[in-house]
């Protein structure tokens, strides 16, 4: 009980102080996600150097599970290269999926293990992956531009 209070006030913290929320102009590719069955959206940037992620910013709108999620994605994937952050954001998909059944390895999720509740939710799994499929795809689009 305990430790979902914390997690909650993880939610909760990155929900009212969302980190790297605010578009910048020169991204390398820019989504936008939208999650129908809660009304969630997120509009997304990515910025690489080499195979670097040197910015994910980003704005939106929606419940506190998805924009909370989002926040500690986009610090958990800066600075990373996109070999770990397919990796990290491939450990967080496996933790929703987990029915419940995972606490996460906050080695490699570090906030992210917060949402690991949501996984028990399936309607609400879709509101914590929004960030990341848009980092994905973003990500793929920036990096295929870089190729190029
Ligand atoms: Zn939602």
């Amino acid at each position: 009980m305990q430790l979902d209070n914390l997690y909650q006030e993880v939610i909760l913290d990155h929900y009212k102080n969302p980190q790297n929320k605010s578009l910048a102009g020169d991204n390398d590719a820019q989504v936008h996600h939208v999650n129908p069955s809660c009304g969630d959206e997120v509009t997304l940037g990515v910025k690489l150097e080499g195979n670097r992620v040197i910015s994910v910013n980003w704005e939106g709108v929606g419940c506190s599970i998805s924009q909370a999620s989002t926040s500690i994605m986009s610090d958990l994937l800066l600075g990373k290269t996109l070999e770990e952050a397919q990796q990290i954001s491939e450990n967080f998909l496996h933790l929703m999926q987990s029915k419940g059944a995972e606490e996460g390895d906050p080695l490699v999720l570090e906030d992210a293990v917060a949402l690991a509740g949501v996984s028990k939710y399936p309607a609400r799994i879709k509101c914590a992956l929004l960030g990341w499929m848009a980092f994905k795809d973003a990500s793929v689009q920036a990096h295929s531009k870089e190729e190029k």
